[in-house]
């Protein structure tokens, strides 16, 4: 039987999805922007589906910009929000353990002239809102922060970041990618503070290759694509129906059960960190209060990669926990002061309502093979 942990890479798309996406491309395949009928029926169901994903945030339809991905909706954000503000305040605050899709496009930023302040966490590996607001200044028009961090499932304090943000400094615009929390946490714009949160379908059941940028009223983006006037002009581009139906269907799947979900993951979570702690040469990487949806851990002298090729012939799925992008140092890690060695030996598992009990024996079991296959093999 084969066990997929490595939901916070992916997720298998659920039947909803793909059959709103298979009767889209059946039924709803006029162009949105068309005037006739067959396009007003597509932008009918492009409607409905943007109904379903605002109101998974508590927002107005209005305010969800469909995109290719969460990595397309932050670049919108990011970039669309320097150009937009970042003219007179040339400086922005983030957090040191950011998604490579928000990590790469402030360094780009910098790059143009934008001074940086990334907040690292205490030495304990907890990021405190007090050490974000000190870093705001006049000169700044932009904080971004993610709401759960990928590769260890620590939940960053954005809300009562963003709260203070906004009372002390009302000019500055607050960015959350809420990839890894969205309808696993109960997630509200309102509630988070936030003038833009960046989404992803692929991570909730639904299909890859669609997301959504939320953009609180007022809030002004110069495009970073230019064409026509789809999406309020903000994302040029015919607009990809049926895989944004695919998106409403997932959400509508995930939504009802987001405190069921979030007290069974807990539960498996729990017991696996138990079972870890207790075991030798294994050191956790996540935190108890992280998200449930997560768990990270080394185990000493098995490289990653090794633990990871090794779980897989037993049809166990994991991923290596620090390194995201195929093999290179994301250097989330380091930012928790984990030391490189440890670092080198990160296994990530990352869960869903469909991981059972059984996997998670599996995956001790595997550990526990594996701790005594290939130490000995390393040392003869
Ligand atoms: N942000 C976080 C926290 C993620 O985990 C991911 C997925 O890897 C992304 C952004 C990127 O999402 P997408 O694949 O939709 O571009």
């Amino acid at each position: 039987m084969a066990f997929y942990l490595d939901h916070a890479a992916t997720t298998k798309p659920c039947e909803q999805a793909i059959e709103a996406i298979t009767a889209c491309l059946r039924e709803h395949y006029g162009n949105p922007s068309s005037l006739h009928r067959v396009g007003l029926d597509a932008q009918l169901a492009m409607d409905g589906a943007r109904a379903v994903v605002a109101g998974a945030i508590g927002a107005q339809p209005e305010s969800i910009l469909f995109t290719s991905g969460a990595t397309e909706s932050s670049n919108l954000a990011l970039r669309g929000a320097a150009s937009a503000y970042g003219r007179h305040r040339p400086h922005i605050v983030t957090s040191a353990v950011e998604h490579a899709s928000v990590r790469e496009t402030i360094t780009a930023l910098e790059a143009q002239g934008f001074s940086i302040t990334r907040i690292l966490p205490d030495e304990n590996g907890v990021f405190h809102a007090a050490d974000f607001l000190d870093a705001v200044t006049d000169k700044t028009c932009l904080i971004s922060m993610m709401l759960v961090e990928n590769e260890t499932g620590r939940i960053l304090p954005v809300a009562e970041t963003f709260r203070a943000v906004k009372r002390r400094y009302p000019h500055v615009i607050t960015h959350c990618d809420i990839v890894q929390g969205f309808l696993k946490l109960p997630v509200k714009a309102s509630a988070l503070h936030a003038d833009l949160m960046s989404m992803s379908a692929h991570k909730i059941h639904g299909p890859k290759g669609v997301g959504a940028l939320y953009t609180a009223k007022g809030i002004r983006l110069i495009p970073v694509t230019t064409g026509g006037k789809q999406e309020r002009g903000l994302r040029p581009g015919t607009e990809s129906v049926p895989l944004i139906c695919g998106f409403g269907a997932a959400v509508q799947y995930m939504q009802p059960t987001i405190d069921a979900r979030f007290a069974q993951t807990q539960d498996l979570r729990r017991k696996l960190l138990a079972a870890l702690s207790s075991m030798d040469g294994i050191t956790l990487n996540s935190e108890p209060e992280g998200s449930p949806y997560i768990v990270n851990f080394s185990v000493h002298g098995i490289r990653s990669e090794i633990m990871l090729h090794y779980l897989e012939q037993r049809e166990i799925y994991v991923s290596s926990g620090s390194a995201c992008s195929k093999g290179a140092r994301s250097g989330v890690l380091s930012a928790y002061r984990i030391p490189e060695k440890q670092a080198d030996c990160a296994i990530r598992c990352s869960f869903s309502e469909e991981t059972t009990p059984e996997a998670i024996e599996a995956l001790l079991c595997g550990i526990r093979e594996g701790q005594a296959q290939l130490i000995h093999q390393n040392m003869h």
